[in-house]
């Protein structure tokens, strides 16, 4: 009888100490992040415990400030101007088609009013939207009219339009800078799954490359991986990201991380925020909330809305509502690469009266690029170096 108690007594020690060990290497990859998994054997050696631990100073403290932690995996994200060169062919990929379209359809021998429908075809399945298809047709008619056509007078006539359908006087700049001694705040607005996220954490590699001190805040805390991933973002470059508890109050991170960034002298606050479309009212509420409550620290200096380029029409009625709930300042259009509908870019401009700022252009974390009418204008035509 007594051995059969010892026999299972040393069963218990060897089964509980396999399952400790199977725990440990789990937690060791439960991350994704190139800095924690560099940090995890300093963090979770020595694997077996001593008595009277408890009473020591905790193991990581000492081997693991943010400093420490990051410093020596940061990337170096890419400079803006090498973006564009580098994005201007996923544009033309992606974009050439609409073009190439249209300058085909212009370069018939006798354009009849076949043609012109066809054209006006090719815009409105590109997402342009009726009141600015109607408006280019206009235009191009009486110019073929007037001016004639070669093949590359259409050229130059349609890129002239195209250009002043998307109006490159509009202010593209980003206003992220310090102003009466506090951050510049940008809040990021959009329906889940546009690329929010992402889009923030893109966004501060754009600026830590401009070489800006910025502080990102997770108050997206409606979807679970929201904060983990922007935290993720953050460590590659040795930004913070400021978070609290799953489904805490999206204002008080907001609140928080525009306290931190003003007592850090940070030049730009990121904050993410939640898109849920429950509906206009709750939307309202919240980002309204969200805006008073960080005022109180700094002024929101832009509120760009994301918009998925894929979307078409739904994208359309998604800016609406947002617009109406808060006063944006830029668009963001991502997707771009996986998307022929550029029109969209038109479209949402004349609908918010807002300028499309910044492109993403993929899922890479450098695919994020001012918009430059030119360069897309260009990419649509097939340019000579696009
Ligand atoms: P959120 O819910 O709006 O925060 O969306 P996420 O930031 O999580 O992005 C949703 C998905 O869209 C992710 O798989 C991203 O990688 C992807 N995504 C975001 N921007 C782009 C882009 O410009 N191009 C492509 N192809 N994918 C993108």
């Amino acid at each position: 009888m007594e051995y059969l108690w010892l026999i299972i007594a040393v069963a218990v020690v060897v089964v509980g100490g396999l399952a400790g060990l199977v725990a440990t290497r789990g937690r060791g990859r439960r991350t994704d992040s190139p800095v924690a998994t560099k940090d995890v054997p300093d963090v979770i050696a020595p694997a077996e415990p001593t008595v009277g631990e408890d009473a020591e100073t905790p193991r990581d403290t000492p081997t693991r400030t943010v400093e420490d932690a990051a410093l020596p995996t940061l990337e170096r994200p890419e400079p803006t101007a090498s973006r564009l060169v580098r994005l201007r062919s996923r544009l033309s990929r992606s974009q050439g088609a609409l073009g190439r379209g249209l300058l085909t359809l212009l370069s018939r021998d006798v354009i009849d009013e076949d043609t012109w429908e066809e054209i006006e075809d090719t815009l409105l399945t590109a997402d342009v939207g009726v009141t600015p298809t109607q408006e280019l047709v206009e235009r191009l008619r009486t110019r073929v009219k007037v001016e004639g056509k070669t093949a590359a007078s259409m050229r130059d006539i349609l890129r002239e339009e195209l250009l002043t359908l998307i109006d490159p006087s509009l202010d593209r700049a980003l206003h992220v800078d310090r102003k009466d001694g506090k951050p510049g705040v940008v809040l990021v607005v959009g329906v889940n799954g546009t690329g929010k996220t992402t889009t923030v954490g893109k966004l501060a590699r754009v600026l830590v490359a401009e070489d800006k001190q910025v502080v990102l805040g997770a108050a997206d805390t409606f979807r679970a991986a929201a904060a983990e991933q922007l935290t993720t973002w953050g460590e590659r470059v040795g930004v913070p990201a400021v978070r609290g508890p799953e489904g805490s109050d999206p204002a008080s991170v907001a609140f928080e991380a525009v306290k931190t960034g003003a007592e850090q002298e940070a030049d730009v606050v990121i904050v993410d925020t939640a898109g849920r479309l429950q509906n206009k009212a709750g939307l309202m509420d919240e980002l309204g909330k969200v805006k008073r409550v960080v005022e109180k620290q700094a002024p929101v200096s832009e509120v760009l809305l994301v918009l998925d380029a894929t979307t078409g029409q739904n994208g359309m009625v998604q800016a609406r509502v947002f617009s109406e709930v808060v006063d944006v300042t830029g668009i963001v259009l991502t997707k771009l690469d996986g998307s022929a509908k550029g029109g969209i870019v038109v479209a949402v401009q004349r609908e918010l009266g807002v300028p499309v700022k910044l492109v993403g252009l993929g899922e890479g974390a450098d695919d994020l690029a001012p918009f430059d009418p030119e360069t897309f204008v260009d990419a649509l035509l097939g340019g000579a170096d696009a």
